[in-house]
């Protein structure tokens, strides 16, 4: 994103991607209201709505059996109030469509980083593997933007600050059938979301951290048992899973960087400040670093007058958003997880969830931080 944004001002940018597409299995899929909100400031939102997704105007959970609508986007004042579901790989393959549009842009995929280069205490450039060998880029300005195990951020030797992990994801598919009524997030022995991707559901099944070679010792037919629990619906279809090797198990991480930048890089996204999956936030978080950046930064990369003191300006602006959504996955949501493998989550409902049941206007704001976030982002050049 920040990429497009930048050579949309006419700034150069190469993009590297360590991979040669971006059909990973194990992104969210969430498109929020405000970053809908950027496609229509930047005239895209026409073709963005040509790509299949469908559309979730509340987030209604399941609490052992009880509806409880959790956020509501209708009342936001935007053009497209609801949470867009699209596999990242489109809207990822969407925005290099766009770019390749801007001469200044370029991508190169099967392309990973290995290594800063750093000349005089200043990051100036990176050396990556490429498809026909190893490959040296210089430039400007290095954006981190390569998520949580940055290799970039491990390498700058900045200092991070870690929130205990509490869950981890074990994520598999199952078929779907058009008539499975099946809520988004279920809540009982255990918790489970569940994305509809057209012909099969992506499930992920949530689990205290480090639990899962506890599942494995049980055997498959618990874990289908667990699952049939959870979502009776899914239960005539457990079978498909017959191997853990269907089954991934995704480490969730909270945790941000103390200060985003050193002379020469940025961190921005998961790279300066991984997200957990609670509240389906973090990749609203990490568009709109890309949006901030691009702000903040393409007017003077552009004329070549960027100093070392821009970059904290970023951090600036961006910190506080990140610290209160962090604060809310963890001291908020984290009585939604369970505890142990027989914790029944139910029961330990955060009291926050009756107020959502008996007040709307909780719901609408709760619509708002969640769809476009504190301190939403515009496009300004
Ligand atoms: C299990 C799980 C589920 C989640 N579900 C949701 C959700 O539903 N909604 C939501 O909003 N958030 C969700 N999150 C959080 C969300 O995934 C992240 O906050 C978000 O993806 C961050 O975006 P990013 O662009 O910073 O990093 P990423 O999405 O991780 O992208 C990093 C990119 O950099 C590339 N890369 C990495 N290393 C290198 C390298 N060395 N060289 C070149 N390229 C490299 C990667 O291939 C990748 O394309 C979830 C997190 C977890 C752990």
């Amino acid at each position: 994103m920040v990429g497009v944004l930048l050579a949309r001002q006419g700034v150069e940018v190469l993009v590297l991607e360590k991979h040669a597409d971006f059909l990973r299995d194990f992104r969210g899929d969430t498109i929020h209201p405000s970053t809908q909100e950027l496609m229509y400031e930047l005239g895209w939102l026409d073709d963005f709505q040509q790509i299949p997704h469908s559309k979730m105007e509340q987030v209604t959970v399941s609490m052992a059996g009880n509806l409880v609508t959790f956020a509501d986007f209708r009342k936001l004042k935007v053009h497209c109030p609801y949470i867009a579901f699209m596999p990242q790989w489109d809207f990822l393959d969407f925005l290099v469509t766009k770019g390749k549009t801007f001469p200044s842009f370029r991508l190169l995929q099967s392309t990973e980083v290995r290594e800063l280069l750093v000349e005089e205490g200043r990051v100036v450039g990176v050396r990556a593997t490429a498809v026909d060998g190893p490959l040296e880029v210089r430039a400007d300005l290095v954006i981190a933007a390569d998520g949580r195990d940055s290799i970039c951020r491990a390498q700058s030797g900045m200092e991070t600050i870690s929130n205990a992990p509490f869950i981890d994801v074990l994520w598999f598919r199952v078929s779907r059938k058009d008539n499975d009524k099946v809520a988004f997030f279920q809540s009982g022995k255990g918790v489970l979301v569940v994305i509809n991707r057209g012909n099969y559901w992506q499930v992920a099944y949530v689990i205290p951290s480090r639990a899962f070679a506890e599942v494995r010792a049980a055997g498959l037919a618990e874990f289908h048992t667990r699952v049939a629990a959870l979502a009776p619906a899914l239960g005539d279809r457990m079978h498909e899973i017959d191997s853990w090797d269907q089954v991934h198990q995704l480490t969730v991480r909270v945790d941000r960087l103390k200060t985003w930048h050193r002379p020469g890089l940025l961190c921005i996204g998961d790279a300066a400040h991984a997200m957990s999956p609670a509240g389906g936030v973090g990749i609203n978080l990490a568009v709109q670093d890309a949006v901030a950046t691009a702000n903040i930064l393409g007017p003077k990369l552009r004329v070549n007058t960027l100093n070392d003191s821009d970059l904290s300006r970023v951090q600036a602006r961006r910190e506080l958003p990140t610290r209160i959504t962090q604060k809310f996955q963890v001291a908020v949501l984290r009585d939604l997880y369970p505890k142990d493998l027989h914790d029944d989550t139910a029961r330990h409902t955060p009291p926050i969830f009756t107020a959502f049941r008996l007040l709307p206007p909780l719901r609408h704001a709760m619509g708002r931080f969640i769809g476009l976030g504190i301190r939403q982002e515009h496009i300004s050049n």
